[in-house]
């Protein structure tokens, strides 16, 4: 007995020290599973799930004894959504404030529990990976992706991309000087080559996915040069550059200068999503839904230029995706609409792609197989193949005949764990 308790602890002592667990198999019985790449369903398959991963995807994947089975052979299985333009910490709350608000009102730690609370939202509705684009205080967000990832709290795969470099300034309006420079919570002021270098180094040092910038948010915008320079350094590293961008010049400065996506561009030209699509520039659209945008004025005198500005987004979403630009589902929710949670808020964005003509296949896409390559994550998540992370979700109508039967979501599954599972 002595010899055998001494055999079983070091057995044990062996699996802690390897970090192995005996991991339960889960086998999903997918109905209708659903393969954005291709626009397609295939009926009947079978999922098998250990450790976070897919391990087996197939109509005759063999079930063996003891593997808890989950039937999900009345819904339709795709993956995990992503929405790779987000502001998880950040919520307009101080309506008249502004951005400044919410600088003066709430800490980082308050940001941060903030960013928490709504990254739980978030996967409840379906989004498996989300990316952060800055504005989280001091690095909030990058806390937040941290915490999740060691498994202390329940949310997305989050990406981030540390603080906002942008021209003096950040997306401040005429803070009076005797202030100071209070923006620099959020962003970073870099003005030439040198201090773009060294605020993208800044970002990489502090943990950052991604580089993000604001190019026009004043007069002044940055040149061609300018971004070349913060491209060359992220891409040096690994990291993707994505700028906040509405059109014009600067916008031409962006594209020419090599980044991987414009955010926003609610009023390119054709002739710059031409030369979007000639460069394989990412159109980020966050194609705001008009009640969204009029809620970030409080005092509804903007309620009419919102509606104009909503038909705007609507009309460049088409000509964007007539033209052939690539485009990558994102939302830039940063208000909390009443009675809704900021999960359920980024599936209105829905009902914009539709109104734009997008075919339910290529919206699918830009939520996920687009968006995992557009993010760097396509090794690893993204799609419902071998090898890849189980972030599966389930829908009880088809999505790739109505996209609106996203929201009839009924199971969430992200890394293998099951989040959500509604009978
Ligand atoms: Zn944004």
């Amino acid at each position: 007995m002595k010899f055998k308790n001494i055999i079983g602890c070091f057995l044990f002592m062996i699996l802690l020290i390897s970090g192995q667990t005996f991991a339960q198999t889960i086998a999903l019985r997918a109905g209708n599973l659903i393969d954005p790449a291709t626009g397609t369903a295939s009926q009947n398959q079978i999922i098998l799930v250990k450790d976070g991963k897919i391990t087996d995807v197939g109509p005759n994947v063999k079930i063996l004894p003891g593997t808890e089975i989950i039937d999900l052979s009345q819904a339709w299985v795709l993956p995990g959504l992503m929405d790779a333009h987000a502001h998880l910490t950040l919520n307009f709350q101080y309506l008249g404030a502004g951005l400044e608000g919410i600088y003066l009102k709430e800490s980082t730690a308050m940001r941060a529990l903030h960013g928490l609370h709504t990254a739980m939202n978030v996967l409840h509705v379906g989004f498996t990976t989300v990316r952060d684009v800055g504005n989280d205080a001091n690095y909030a967000a990058i806390d937040l992706r941290d915490a999740i990832n060691i498994g202390w709290f329940t949310g997305p795969t989050i990406l981030t991309t540390g603080k906002i470099i942008a021209p003096f300034g950040g997306q401040s309006r005429r803070i009076p000087p005797e202030q100071g420079p209070f923006w620099l919570h959020e962003y970073i002021d870099a003005d030439g080559e040198d201090e773009i270098r060294k605020a993208v180094r800044q970002n990489i040092y502090y943990g950052a996915d991604a580089i993000k910038m604001v190019a026009d948010n004043s007069a002044f915008y940055y040149s061609e040069q300018e971004i070349r320079v913060a491209v060359e350094e992220a891409h040096a590293a690994g990291l993707p550059v994505s700028v906040h961008v509405m059109e014009g010049e600067a916008a031409r400065n962006v594209i020419l200068g090599g980044a991987d996506s414009i955010e926003h561009g609610f009023t390119l030209s054709d002739e710059l999503l031409q030369l979007m699509k000639e460069k394989g520039t990412v159109l980020v659209g966050t194609d705001f839904p008009a009640d969204h945008l009029a809620r970030l004025d409080p005092s509804g005198e903007f309620i009419e230029s919102a509606k104009e500005m909503g038909n705007k987004i609507i009309d460049r979403l088409k000509r964007a995706h007539k033209i052939g630009v690539k485009l990558v589902f994102g939302t830039d929710t940063v208000a909390n609409l009443p009675g809704k949670n900021r999960g359920e808020m980024m599936l209105d964005y829905l009902a914009i792609w539709e109104a734009a003509g997008i075919p339910p296949t290529d919206t699918l896409r830009a939520m996920t197989v687009d968006a995992a390559r557009f993010l760097q994550v396509e090794k690893m998540r993204g799609a419902i193949a071998k090898g890849l992370a189980a972030d599966i979700i389930a829908t009880t109508e088809n999505p790739l005949d109505d996209l609106q039967a996203l929201r009839k979501l009924m199971f969430v599954m992200k890394n293998g764990k099951v989040f959500r599972h509604d009978r």
